[in-house]
């Protein structure tokens, strides 16, 4: 398989999303980790921004509200490169309005091989990683192929 290489910047575009009910765990585990997220960029969809404002007394990007467009914004920003990694504590116990929002997002992760955690631990693994302050060669696959096929 051929891979196009997509360079992650030392100091990473880290993207924060949590479903209400996950709100505090994502909120308690970014305090908890504020040190490290200290040393990198913050994006969040609306309401779980504010909250991550508030406690860390620091500067967040803010995009829209979840449901009412920010998934969406956070998966054309993967698309474009501009997320390097995404933290996503998504409820498995209550569906969500904006499902197919979500089903895309996380479909966006895969596509272009976006480091994500959907919890606690894995978001812990993830941001004690050495890869975490160094800049990284995320291999992405080569799309060229498919953007060449021949349609009948
Ligand atoms: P919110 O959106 O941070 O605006 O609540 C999160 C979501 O449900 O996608």
């Amino acid at each position: 398989m051929k891979y196009d290489i997509r360079h992650l910047p030392a100091r990473k575009r880290i993207a924060l999303v949590a479903h209400d009910h996950k709100k505090d765990d994502l909120i308690d585990w970014a305090w908890f980790n504020r040190e490290m997220l200290a040393k990198h960029e913050l994006f969040a969809t609306g309401t779980t921004g504010r909250l991550l404002e508030e406690k860390l007394d620091r500067p967040v990007r803010k995009l829209m509200s979840g449901p009412l467009g920010g998934d969406q914004q956070i998966g054309a920003m993967i698309a474009n490169g501009e997320i390097d990694m995404l933290i996503f504590f998504w409820d498995p116990m209550e569906a969500q309005p904006h499902d197919t929002d979500i089903k895309a997002l996380l479909r966006l992760v895969a596509v272009w091989n976006i480091p994500m955690a959907s919890d606690r631990s894995t978001a812990d693994f993830m941001l004690t990683s050495p890869l975490m302050n160094h800049p990284y060669e995320c291999k992405v696959p080569d799309y060229s192929n498919y953007l060449k096929r021949s349609i009948p």
